[in-house]
């Protein structure tokens, strides 16, 4: 399965995440991930983002769908991935379509993870990562707002969007993610029958 996770900074994506691999059991393509680790070997790409990566601004389009396109490519993503932090902008979730199709692929679903800015903000002040600077933590989501979330909207006209509320234990939250799952996977056998 093909599947995108979206959530604002803070909304335990990356808890659910961590289970929603090994049950799809499919690669996890964490695009933060992929640019820390661009960043500390001082690659092109990472020297090109840091300075976006900082101030808690998206790094730009090209740049990360370059990463992306290539981790596509490799054989372990043909069987499905999950794509954890991208697409994050409008331009970003085209051009990944038109890459899949070209590929003869496609997204099976979009899950929302769906958490209030005010709780948000309380998790943040309450666990104190490094990059969680008051500031630059209030720019994120703000990005997430004016960038990201004009994505559900994108996915909900392709009839791809599940939302599941983000509020709850972790186990109950991925009870929601495996339902959201489940029902991507019924449509896909749907539309197999109506194929035939
Ligand atoms: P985490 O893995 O901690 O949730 P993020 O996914 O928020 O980290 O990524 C960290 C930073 O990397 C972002 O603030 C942004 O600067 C950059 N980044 C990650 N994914 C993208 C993307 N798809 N487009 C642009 N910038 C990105």
């Amino acid at each position: 399965m093909r599947i995108v996770l979206i959530g604002p900074p803070g909304a335990g994506k990356g808890t659910q995440c961590q289970r929603l691999v090994e049950y799809l059991d499919v690669p996890h393509l964490s695009t933060g991930e992929m640019l820390r680790q661009a960043v500390l070997g001082e690659t092109r790409e990472g020297q090109q983002a840091a300075s976006f990566m900082e101030r808690g601004q998206l790094v730009p389009d090209e740049l990360i769908v370059g990463m992306v396109g290539q981790r596509l490519m490799r054989p372990d993503c043909r069987k499905g991935c999950l794509l954890d932090g991208f697409p994050r902008t409008l331009r970003q979730a085209a051009t990944l379509d038109e890459f899949l199709e070209r590929q003869a692929m496609s997204l099976d679903g979009v899950i929302e993870l769906a958490v209030p800015r005010e709780e948000l903000v309380r998790r943040m002040l309450s666990r104190k990562r490094e990059d969680d600077d008051p500031e630059i933590f209030a720019r994120r989501i703000e990005s997430f707002e004016r960038q990201t979330a004009p994505l559900l909207d994108y996915y909900g006209r392709q009839r791809k969007l599940v939302c599941i509320d983000g509020l709850g234990t972790a186990d109950e939250i991925f009870g929601r993610v495996r339902a959201a799952i489940e029902k991507f996977a019924s449509r896909h056998q749907g539309h197999d029958e109506a194929a035939q």
